[in-house]
């Protein structure tokens, strides 16, 4: 049979459109694997819980030991970290402790109600919340030059030139190089006789953005405070609590983490209605292969 010209040439159009639209298809679909392969956090993804307890993903203990010589926050009324006997197996066939500790002491999580009211304590910050993509920023060397040093804007802006942008949803770390200090209190919490102390912290302004922009569900860092230690009004745990967000602090082994691309884990201990209190916190990180 015969066709005439002007229908093989329709024809031979919509081949060419098939191919195209063929085309398009596979190349979109490669395209969203590559991103995908490259995408820090996308790979975090596929770590499954198979493999955290075979040890192919690497576990980072976040937290520092708790002892008598822990640091905690200078106020009225705190106290140091108290461990007693309560019961020992050679009079008693077990052995039994009892701990003393303000909430606000060692590696802890400052709760939503800490610094604002009508927001959860820390039994009643949903689970969900505990779990996050997490993000360490680097201010050693600022915090070096300055230990009044605080996060600006510009800091995140560059770390996000260099990493992409923060993912929603994230534990942010500000690594400030203060966990060499941790064994003296006296140079980790840097006060003056009586006075101010001296440690950096997060700026407001960069804290309102990681909150209300980059929608954090907290905010850690390795000293005393996610406030900087001259803080008197103590911006930053108010625009963090404010947002029903929590605080990390006293957090240990950051140098130990990726600046993206690992989970974490937050593991508070749960007090009706407290305010914060020791907090076990775990990083999951992809081992290299
Ligand atoms: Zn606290």
């Amino acid at each position: 049979m015969r066709i005439p010209s002007h229908m093989a040439s329709w024809v031979a159009f919509l081949g060419l459109i098939l191919v195209g639209v063929v085309w398009l298809i596979q190349s979109s679909r490669s395209a969203t694997a590559e991103g995908q392969a490259t995408n820090p956090d996308v790979v975090a993804c596929a770590i499954t819980l198979g493999d955290v307890v075979s040890g192919r993903a690497q576990i980072v203990d976040l937290a520092y030991t708790l002892n008598a010589k822990t640091p905690h926050w200078p106020g009225d009324n705190y106290q140091p970290f108290q461990l007693t006997t309560i019961a020992t197996l050679e009079k008693n066939g077990v052995l039994s402790k009892m701990i003393t500790t303000s909430e606000h002491l060692g590696t802890h999580i400052d709760a939503p109600n800490h610094f604002e009211t009508k927001q959860p304590s820390v039994d009643a910050i949903p689970p969900e919340q505990l779990f996050a993509p997490g993000v360490v920023i680097d201010a050693i060397l600022q915090s070096e030059r300055s230990a009044d040093y605080v996060l600006q804007p510009a800091d995140i802006e560059a770390w996000e030139k260099v990493n992409g942008r923060i993912p929603e949803g994230a534990v942010v770390f500000l690594h400030t190089g203060w966990g060499r200090f941790w064994d003296n209190y006296d140079r980790f919490k840097n006060q003056e006789v009586g006075g101010a102390m001296h440690f950096p912290g997060y700026s407001p302004d960069a804290a309102r953005i990681l909150v209300t922009e980059r929608k954090v569900r907290g905010l850690g860092i390795d000293t005393l405070s996610i406030d900087t230690g001259t803080s008197r009004d103590f911006q930053v745990h108010h625009i963090v609590n404010a947002a029903g967000k929590y605080g990390l602090e006293n957090v240990a082994n950051l140098g130990k983490l990726p600046a993206r691309g690992f989970f974490v884990v937050v593991a508070p201990i749960k007090v009706e209605s407290g305010s914060g209190g020791p907090t076990r916190i775990f990083a999951i990180v992809p081992k290299k292969t």
